[in-house]
This record gives structure tokens, sequence and C-alpha cells, in this order.
């Protein structure tokens, strides 16, 4: 067994995700200043796989930073975690036999502290931040983000600014309050409060932390990869349905997969990855269908559900390469579809799932009728949330 000082991490550089131009990890870094794109943490892997084994895993601590090798904090007293992460991957055996298929798994990243997988890539993302001595932090936000970075900002005594559109959930407004954040209300969309966020960041000094603009939120998601790995005894799904507004979880999932066999936890067998968009917001869809590496920002975004409403994603070409590489497809389903589902998944399962959770449930109906997702395929829907964050929007939309 590894002593516990031996654990750590084994961070060595950023690479930028396009082009390939490295930098060091020392220093705050954002988008890479030369073309826009966002830098990739990378690890010294071989060194890593001497103590991140699979044998290892049986007595690691039961959240995100179980994978602590893999993870970007160098000094252990930087972490800010309110345990995060580790969360059920539930066999939905009801589900599943009303469907007529044998292995459906959900992942309910709904039981996260603040309800969302988002604390996933803000517990790594302000941890660094704390690391790297960045105490003013500033972000726009749909949502269930600025409700993560507010609760870890408070944990770590951090102050905290928040953009976000005012068609927002009620529940995130309220909780960012309640944790100390300044919170600004944008008439506008998701891409508006960006562009406000950046100025103020700009004007007082603040550290934007937008996804994969910041290179470490995407560390946090990944960790759902590991995750969902190491809960099937170390074998790979054959599909995983993810609901996609940044895509910093499935740019983050197939960055595990890579490491895992780099790692030597699996061979490269891959699961299809499969992107899942708001009929009123599919910028990644439309560019899978037309056969680009780049998405045109979606104009009037509109869809119940807040965490896809996401007209242009700066990790566009990253997802849209997963989803080719990996033989997975992009679609979209309607709001009443993600509804339905979102009754479905209660009724049948018990997990009382985001709009976003259920539109990976609304999206293996349709590709189970198009016979491109098998009946005996075992397939892993990622429900991204509670739907007790979204009560103001679901009362009405489920009849009350
Ligand atoms: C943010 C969010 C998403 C989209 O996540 P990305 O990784 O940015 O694509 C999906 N579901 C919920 C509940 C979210 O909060």
């Amino acid at each position: 067994m590894a002593e516990q000082s031996q654990i750590h991490s084994h961070i060595t550089h950023l690479e930028c995700s396009l082009s390939g131009e490295t930098t060091g990890h020392e220093l705050p870094h954002r988008l890479n200043p030369k073309n826009g794109k966002p830098y990739l943490a990378r690890y010294d892997l071989a060194t890593a796989a001497r103590t991140l084994t699979r044998e290892s895993m049986a007595e690691r601590e039961p959240n995100m930073w179980r994978y602590r090798e893999v993870m970007p904090v160098i000094d252990p007293a930087n972490i800010v975690t309110l345990g995060e992460g580790f969360t059920p991957l539930h066999n939905a055996n009801r589900l599943g036999r009303h469907l007529g298929m044998s292995s459906l798994l959900i992942k309910d990243e709904g039981v996260n502290p603040t309800g969302s997988f988002k604390a996933r890539g803000l517990s790594a993302a302000v941890s660094k931040a704390l690391e790297l001595k960045q105490m003013k932090l500033t972000m726009p936000s749909a949502g269930n983000a600025a409700g993560a970075m507010s609760a870890y900002a408070a944990t770590a005594g951090i102050e905290t600014h928040v953009y976000m559109p005012k068609d927002a959930p009620v529940a995130n407004q309220i909780e960012c309050v309640a944790y100390g954040a300044n919170l600004n209300l944008v008439d506008g969309f998701i891409t508006d409060a960006g562009r406000i966020s950046g100025e103020a960041a700009e004007k007082h000094d603040l550290f934007d932390v937008s996804t994969l603009k910041e290179p470490y939120r995407v560390e946090g998601k990944k960790t759902m990869g590991y995750e969902i790995v190491e809960q099937l005894g170390f074998e790979v799904p054959d599909v995983v349905i993810y609901p996609t507004g940044g895509g910093t979880g499935i740019v983050g999932i197939w960055k595990a997969l890579d490491e895992m066999e780099q790692l030597g936890w699996i061979g490269p067998e891959r699961p299809r990855m499969i992107c899942v968009q708001a009929e009123g917001c599919s910028p990644l869809v439309n560019a899978y269908k037309k056969g680009e590496e780049f998405a045109e920002p979606v104009q009037n975004p509109s869809t119940l559900a807040a965490g896809m409403r996401v007209p242009a994603a700066v990790g566009d070409f990253l997802v849209i390469r997963a989803v080719r590489e990996s033989g997975g497809t992009a679609l979209t389903v309607s709001d009443d579809q993600m509804v339905d589902a979102v009754r479905d998944m209660s009724t049948f399962e018990g997990i009382f799932p985001a709009p976003e959770g259920g539109a990976t449930l609304s999206a293996l109906q349709m590709l189970l009728d198009s016979d491109e997702i098998g009946k005996d395929e075992r397939v892993v829907l990622l429900n991204t949330g509670s739907a007790l964050k979204y009560l103001d929007v679901l009362g009405p939309a489920l009849g009350l």
C-alpha cells in the first residue's frame, strides 16, 4: 500500500486543446491568448499509475478527491470540499424493464452539494483559485454553476460576483444571495452575462472562472468518468448519454477515459458518447449534423432546462470530436419530452431529475426507437441535477 505522503497531484503542465502548445500550471491561466481556445491540464500518468491503482481505490475517501493524483491541486490544504462526487450509479431496473432494456443505469448527480454536478467543477476551480491566490472570483452562469461557486467560495472565504440571466431558476438566485455572493441579474442571455462578467473582471481585477475558459472546472467534471468506470468494476459502458450545455462534462469524461487507459485501468474500448441538447438551443447538434468542427452560435436560445441554455460553447470542437471519435451521435429533444421524462424517471425510479437529466431519458427513448441503441446494451444516463432546483419551472409544467 502507498504511503499517504506519496499520494499527491502529478500535474505537469497545461496544453492547448487545439494547437498542443504548452504552458506552466504555476500561474493563473485562462484561454490560450494566441487562439482563444481552452487549455487542458496534463499529468505524469506513468508515475501517477504507481499509486493510483485500481486496487488502491477501495481505501480512498468517498468523494471526487479520491483521484488526487490526477487532480490539479498541489497542496492538500488548498482543497475546498463539501463532499462532492462519488455519487450513486443506480441500476434502473424498473425503468429499464419498462423500456425493454436489460442494463440501464442512472448516475445521480442530483445528490451532490448544491444539488447539481456543477459542484465537482467548482470544487476543483475554487480550490485551484485558492492555491493560485485568486481571492476575488466572477462568473456568468445560467444558474447551477453560480450556486456551486458561491457555496465553495463561502467555505473558502473567497469573494464572488455572479452574472445571471434574469430568467434563471429562482432557487439559483436565492442560493447565491444566501452564500453571500454579489448577484447581478442580466437582462439578456448567458452570452450577455459572459460579456459583462468579463468586463467586470478587467475593471475590478476579478478572476473569471467561466467553464473551459478556466482550465480546472473540467478536471472536476472528469471525475464522473473515473467513477462510472470504477463503479462498473473497471469496465466501460456501451453508451453514455449526456445533457449538453457548454459540454464540459462530455469533454471531461472523454479526457478521463484517455487518462484511465494510460493508467492501465481500461483498454482502448470506449462508450459511444451521446450529446443531447434542447430543440430551442442546439448549436452543437447543428454543427455535428452539418459535419462541421466548430459551432455557429444560436440566436434566441429557449428551453426550460437552464443548464442547456448555452448558445455558444468555447469547447465546441472538443465535444464534437468526442462524439465522432466515440461513434456516438448528437440529437435534440423538446421541452415537453423532457417534462414527460422527468415524470417517468421519478415514478419508475424515485429519482426526481432536473429537466436536463430528463432529456437523457427522452434521448434514450428516441435512440431505442431508431435502433441506434440496442435493448441489451449497457447504457448510463447522467442525471446532472436535482429537480428541487427547478420547482418554479417544473411545477407549472407538471400541472401544479
Ligand atoms: C450546467 C448544466 C448542464 C450542462 O453541463 P455542461 O457540462 O456545461 O454541458 C446540464 N445539466 C445541469 C443540471 C446543469 O446545471
